[in-house]
């Protein structure tokens, strides 16, 4: 299973122009022989003009949210279908700043379902808002993994990722330790097994986001149960972003 580093670019990319300038400065620094899958999620608007652009590039394209109806009366919603026939194959689902707006496991189930079912690929977002001495912990994100997969087939088990991203990590100036995170990912993965058995289980792919850097993206390389990354901040900029990806080849 290739490994993933997809970069959240949320709002920090203002307009086309500047979005064209960093995925060129992305795309020079790009080591050679990529041994990962490369993904940026710029807003919706930016993600449809940057990929009408970099066609052939390295670096694919993905939306950072969608919603799961693809018809009727829903303003201001961007459907499924409407992303993949921009070409676009990678949506984020569920990330904690939607989850943060009222968004709910069966609200992420949902869009994570109609993603597959229109041949995107979900990066479903799962994590603890606080961490608790006695892992009580354990249980939240078990929660909303058995919920945000409750509509996935098991036969779909290869056609999304999950990103374990610790709420209160994300945004701040340190991350969760690397074995912090593996053993999260690694209480996900035996969550799925209790789901779907092991063999479904062994064809998801499980990725670490919040805080991650060039400086601490190594030690995540070393966790073998870690098959990627999720940068925020970091993914706009092109010396840090490019940093990220070389740990992992
Ligand atoms: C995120 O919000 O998904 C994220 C990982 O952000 P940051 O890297 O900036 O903490």
């Amino acid at each position: 299973m290739k490994k993933l580093i997809i970069g959240n670019w949320k709002l920090y990319v203002k307009t086309v122009d500047e979005g064209k300038k960093v995925l060129k400065a992305i795309e020079k620094k790009l080591p050679r022989g990529l041994k990962s899958e490369i993904v940026v999620c710029p807003p919706t608007a930016l993600a449809v003009a940057l990929r009408r652009e970099y066609k052939s590039s390295r670096i694919a394209i993905g939306a950072q949210d969608i919603f799961w109806e693809k018809d009727g009366a829903h303003t201001g919603a961007v459907s499924p279908a409407h992303i993949g026939s921009s070409g676009i194959k990678y949506t984020l689902v569920g990330h904690s700043e939607r989850r943060a707006l009222g968004e709910t496991d069966e609200e992420v189930a949902k869009k994570a379902v109609a993603a597959i079912a229109s041949k995107l690929h979900p990066v479903i977002c799962v994590g603890e808002t606080e961490r608790d001495a006695d892992g009580r912990f354990f249980s939240v994100i078990e929660k909303s993994v058995k919920g945000s997969l409750s509509r996935i087939e098991p036969k779909d088990a290869g056609k999304f990722t999950i990103a374990y991203e610790p709420v209160w990590a994300i945004g701040k100036t340190e991350a969760a330790s690397p074995r912090m995170a593996a053993e999260a990912i690694l209480y996900i993965r035996k969550t799925i097994v209790d789901m779907w058995g092991r063999e479904k289980a062994m064809k998801v792919r499980i990725i670490y986001g919040a805080s991650v850097s060039a400086e601490n993206a190594e030690g995540f390389a070393h966790e073998k149960a870690i098959q990627g990354l999720l940068p925020g901040r970091a993914s706009v900029d092109a010396v840090e972003f490019t940093n990220i990806i070389r740990a992992f080849s």
